[in-house]
Formats: C-alpha cells, sequence, structure tokens
C-alpha cells in the first residue's frame, strides 16, 4: 500500500475542503439539504470521484472518494449520508449492475447532482436481516410492480431515484430478493417523514409503495439475484461511512485541542494537565489508526483486490472512534460540551449513527469473526466491477 497520496487526490482533497469550510459551514448545520447545494457539490465534481468520465466523473479511485467524504463530514457530518448516496451507494450500483438504458438514465445526473437518489432496503421487520425484506416484486407486462413498506431512508423525502430491494416471494430469503432503480414521482410512491436524533442534514422518512410501476430494463443485476447487489453495495457503502466517521472524529479532535488550549483552570490552561493531555494522545491515536484502516479499504477497491473484511474492520473502528472521540470532547469542554451553543452536542448526536448504519456494529463484529474463525470467508470472489477489473469484493 502507497500511503502518499497522487495529485490528483490532493487536488480533490484540498477542493473539497474549501467547499466544506466556504459552503457548507456557511449554512445552519442542522438545517436539511437543498437542490442547490447538491447541485452547487455534483458541479464542482465531489460526487463524482470514483466515477468514469463518461458518467461526469474523474476516475480518481475509491480513496479520493473517501478523502472528500471525510473533509465534508469533518465540516458537517450530516451531510454525510447524502454524500454517500450521490457519490456512491445510488450510482455506483446502477454503473455495477444497472442496462446501458439505465446507466445511461440515472448514473450521469446522480453524479452531477441533477437528480437525488436514495437506497432502499429496510423494513419494519427486516434490519440487519436483509433477506428477511417482505416489500414484494410481481412481473406485470413489459413492468413490475413494487409494494410494501420501507423506513428509515435517507432523503427519502426528496428522491426523484430509489434504489429498492424487493422479493419474489416473502419467505424465500436471498434467493428470492431483486433490486430495481424506480422513478419516486409516480402515483403509489409517498413518505412521511421520520423525526430523529441527529444528522438532520439529511432527513429520513418511511416510504410506501402502492403498486409502483418499474421498467423491466431497471432490474439491477439478474432476477432473484439481488442479494448479491445488495453486498456489493453494502461494501462499497461501508469505505463512505467509515470516512465519514474519520471526519467527524477529526472535528471532535480538533474541537478538543482547541478548547483544551484556550480553557484555564486552576490558574493554567486544562491542555497542561496530563489527565487531559492523555485523552487528547488517545483521541489522535485512535483517529490516525481509523484513517489508516479506512485507506487500506479503499485503497484495496481501487486495485481491484478483494475489500469485503477490510471495509467491514474500517467501518467497525472508525464507528467506535467517533462515538468515543465525541465523548471525549464533550468531557474536556465540561458544562460547555453539553451547551446547545455549540458544535460538541451536534458532534454527539451524529456520531452514534456510525454504529448503526450500513451494518450495525455487531454485524460487523459478525462478519469478521467468522473470516477469523474460518466459519465464512469475507474476501469471496464476485462478479467483474463495470470496468471489467478483478473485483473480487
Ligand atoms: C439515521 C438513519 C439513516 C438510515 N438510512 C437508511 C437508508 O438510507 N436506507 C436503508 O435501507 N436503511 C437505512 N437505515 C436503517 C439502518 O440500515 C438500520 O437501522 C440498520 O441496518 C439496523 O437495522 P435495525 O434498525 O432494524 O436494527 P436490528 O436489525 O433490529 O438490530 C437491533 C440490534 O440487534 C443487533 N443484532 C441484530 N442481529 C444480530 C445478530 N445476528 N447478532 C447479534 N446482534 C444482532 C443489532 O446489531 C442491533 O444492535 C438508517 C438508519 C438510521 C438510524
Amino acid at each position: 500500500m502507497d500511503f502518499g497520496l497522487r495529485q490528483d487526490q490532493r487536488m480533490a482533497q484540498r477542493e473539497a475542503r474549501c467547499f466544506a469550510r466556504r459552503e457548507i459551514a456557511a449554512r445552519p448545520a442542522d438545517r436539511p439539504a437543498d437542490n442547490a447545494l447538491v447541485g452547487k457539490m455534483g458541479q464542482l465534481g465531489l460526487f463524482g470521484c470514483a466515477f468514469p468520465e463518461e458518467y461526469g466523473g474523474a476516475e480518481s479511485g475509491f480513496l479520493t472518494h473517501s478523502l472528500v467524504c471525510e473533509e465534508i463530514s469533518t465540516v458537517n457530518s450530516g451531510l454525510r449520508p447524502l454524500f454517500n448516496l450521490q457519490g456512491m451507494t445510488v450510482p455506483y450500483t446502477i454503473l455495477q449492475w444497472g442496462s446501458a438504458a439505465a446507466k445511461e438514465r440515472y448514473v450521469r445526473s446522480l453524479v452531477l447532482g441533477e437528480k437525488l437518489g436514495c437506497t432502499c432496503f429496510s423494513e419494519p421487520h427486516a434490519g440487519s436481516d436483509i433477506a428477511a425484506i417482505e416489500t414484494t416484486i410481481t412481473a406485470c407486462g413489459d413492468h413490475f410492480l413494487l409494494n410494501g413498506t420501507k423506513t428509515w431512508i435517507s432523503n427519502g423525502h426528496a428522491a426523484d431515484v430509489a434504489l429498492v430491494y424487493a422479493t419474489m416471494e416473502p419467505g424465500s430469503r436471498h434467493r428470492g430478493l431483486c433490486a430495481v432503480v424506480v422513478d419516486t414521482h409516480q402515483p403509489g410512491w409517498s413518505s412521511r417523514a421520520i423525526p430523529k436524533l441527529g444528522d438532520h442534514a439529511t432527513p429520513i422518512a418511511e416510504i410506501h409503495l402502492d403498486g409502483v410501476r418499474v421498467p423491466k430494463e431497471n432490474l439491477l443485476g439478474d432476477l432473484g439475484r439481488g442479494f448479491t447487489v445488495a453486498m456489493t453495495a453494502l461494501d462499497r457503502g461501508r469505505i463512505s461511512v467509515a470516512s465519514g466517521a474519520v471526519g467527524l472524529a477529526q472535528a471532535c479532535l480538533d474541537a478538543a485541542v482547541e478548547y483544551a488550549r484556550r480553557r484555564n483552570q486552576f490558574g493554567h490552561p486544562i491542555a497542561t494537565y496530563q489527565l487531559i493531555k492523555g485523552t487528547i494522545a488517545e483521541m489522535v491515536a485512535d483517529v490516525d489508526g481509523a484513517r489508516l484502516l479506512v485507506r487500506r479499504a479503499a485503497w484495496r477497491a481501487d486495485q481491484g483486490q478483494p475489500f469485503t473484511r477490510e471495509a467491514a474492520i474500517a467501518k467497525f473502528v472508525a464507528g467506535e472512534t467517533v462515538v468515543r472521540a465525541a465523548g471525549r470532547t464533550m468531557e474536556i469542554f465540561g458544562g460547555m460540551g453539553y451547551s446547545l451553543d455549540m458544535p460538541v452536542e451536534r458532534f454527539y448526536r451524529d456520531a452514534k449513527l456510525y454504529q448503526i448504519g450500513e451494518g450495525t456494529a455487531n454485524i460487523m463484529k459478525i462478519l469478521i469473526a467468522n473470516d477469523a474463525l474460518g466459519l465464512k470467508k469475507a474476501n469471496r470472489s464476485r462478479p467483474p466491477n463495470f470496468a471489467g477489473t478483478t473485483d473480487l469484493a
């Protein structure tokens, strides 16, 4: 693994940092993202790092995507889910698994921020256990019909395009699952906002699907093979999520260092006390460790090497790191950490999601342990990616 960054990667990182400090920091952090902001991010190329030029991308790879994601999350982690949806999960899954017509119709417009996307796995009775999905997909002439309920859908209220996972036969588990691309602006698609603790820049919704129509050309992969599509989407998504966790952990660390230097107690800055130094040292080591693991996973994805195991480790460690970092920052701030006038309370609220979304901490541990114990190899062979490289993820 090369620990240096290429010039294009450094440039993308710098550009994302400038944009985040200039445009994102100027907005109230809890204000939901709007089309204008998403459009600006798309035009600047922030979503396109991992995409081919013909789809509006820069062909710079997953590591570049990770660097950009980290920068955005450092300034506002609440925008990270939206960034992942636009810059990775939705368009990349269509790019890898979609028909020529679906790629043509959706990928570029998502990457450029002209359309908003969402991903619909979760249901009231299917969270960690995706194979328990109950939403049905039924063939009807030249299209499919979808019926069911999805929940916890980030951006679900505003999305123009949705990746929906549904089963041909409830109870058939992995075998019956299908993945399709859905145009949301049609009868039968409705959403209801769900109030939540943090990440307010990306609202979430419950989605009702009542006879929603999907052209057959919008099927991703083969009929009944949607579980494989889901696993590849989650692997890549975990790199994004872990990158965001590192970004927010860095924001916690920066705030803790700055406050410890200027807060005086007992006649000295609290930064001079060994217990505070110890906390800062542990935070630095945690964030550095998590960042290296995230970059290893992204680097392996760029090399076309298997990375399911590495993405799970990165996601698990980064999720634990950011929750610990937010708690420690709040401790260093003392009472001010509890104030609604400081960003620290937002860090605390936003951090927790990193142990839940894109596979909970427990699910990551199961994947990692099953691999270590020889029960289920994580880095198994998977179909080639869009470029036809040896993507064994
Ligand atoms: C803010 C937010 C945004 C989200 N965005 C999206 C989105 O855009 N699209 C989408 O599809 N979903 C989304 N989700 C849903 C998210 O992916 C799920 O919450 C997550 O997968 C966990 O599912 P669950 O909530 O049903 O928990 P459950 O699966 O019910 O798990 C509950 C607890 O049990 C544990 N558990 C479950 N199974 C096992 C096991 N076998 N062994 C040990 N422990 C286990 C879990 O780790 C967890 O601690 C979002 C969630 C949140 C909170």
